[in-house]
């Protein structure tokens, strides 16, 4: 038996899946990723959130990088990987998608039943009254602060950044909330900071639901979305993994499919 013959039964022979999503659905959606094949960092490792908080010329760049990113990240749309997985939600086989990804894609293609569990990039949030905003309107504001900036030209890195190193960070203008003058920052999970709990707990209950956990496209080195693989495995859930390359959870699979997403779930489209 093919391992895509294998992952064909998998998911005939469990009928409610929890599914796991991460960075390399999205690649083939012009959308670069962070690891390479053995799960090590690709470039240089994202801003956390202490210092994104607590320094504003850490700010400056970010929001230097990100006004350049966006305007790519913000045009990506759904392949075939997101078509698949919402036409299996169409089905009636999706108890949840929980993704690691920021940008929606999901969604875009048609699933309904998806927890964003690092939070999306399309939204802004003030940390200090809470206002939301939609990040196209930020980036308005980036870009009449900043005119000369757009110029500038720079390859695209995750989450909507961009590899712009050389650059003098020190003139760019970081607009802050209209309404309280706090810090305003992308409503994403950082790196060194926490997942909210009420998201964890969604998640965790619905996967009490599931009979499966499918892992698509993720290395999961990020323990928020493998903290979930390890409560599947405790409850003794059958665990599939497609991906390319290495997965943290390898030990702890039933099944590892090592292909491109698309290609391994070409079946249901
Ligand atoms: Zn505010």
């Amino acid at each position: 038996m093919t391992e895509g013959s294998m992952l064909q039964s998998f998911i005939a022979r469990n009928r409610r899946l929890f599914v796991l999503t991460g960075a390399g659905c999205s690649t083939s959606s012009g959308i670069p990723d962070y690891r390479d094949g053995d799960g090590k960092w690709k470039r240089m490792a994202p801003v956390t959130y202490q210092a994104f908080m607590g320094d504003r010329a850490t700010r400056q760049r970010y929001w230097a990088r990100s006004l350049l990113g966006w305007r790519r990240f913000s045009r990506a749309l759904p392949n075939d990987t997101h078509r698949a997985l919402a036409r299996l939600e169409g089905m009636g086989r999706i108890e949840l998608l929980l993704t690691q990804n920021v940008d929606r894609l999901h969604q875009a293609a048609g699933s309904t039943r998806v927890i964003d569990i690092h939070g999306r990039l399309d939204r802004v949030r003030c940390m200090d009254c809470g206002r939301e905003l939609p990040r196209d309107e930020l980036q308005d504001e980036l870009v009449r602060l900043n005119p000369d900036w757009l110029a500038l030209d720079a390859a695209d890195a995750p989450d909507g950044d961009a590899d712009l190193e050389s650059a003098d960070f020190s003139s760019f203008a970081v607009p802050s909330c209209r309404r309280c003058d706090g810090v305003l920052k992308p409503d994403v999970v950082f790196f060194g900071e926490n997942v909210p709990r009420q998201r964890i707990e969604a998640a965790a209950k619905q996967l009490e639901r599931a009979d499966a956990m499918l892992i698509v496209g993720s290395s999961l080195m990020v323990y928020s979305g493998f903290r979930f693989v390890q409560m599947a495995a405790a409850a003794g859930k059958p665990l599939a993994a497609v991906n390319l390359g290495r997965t943290r959870a390898d030990g702890l699979l039933t099944l590892k499919v090592e292909q491109a997403s698309e290609a391994a779930l070409a079946f249901l489209l």
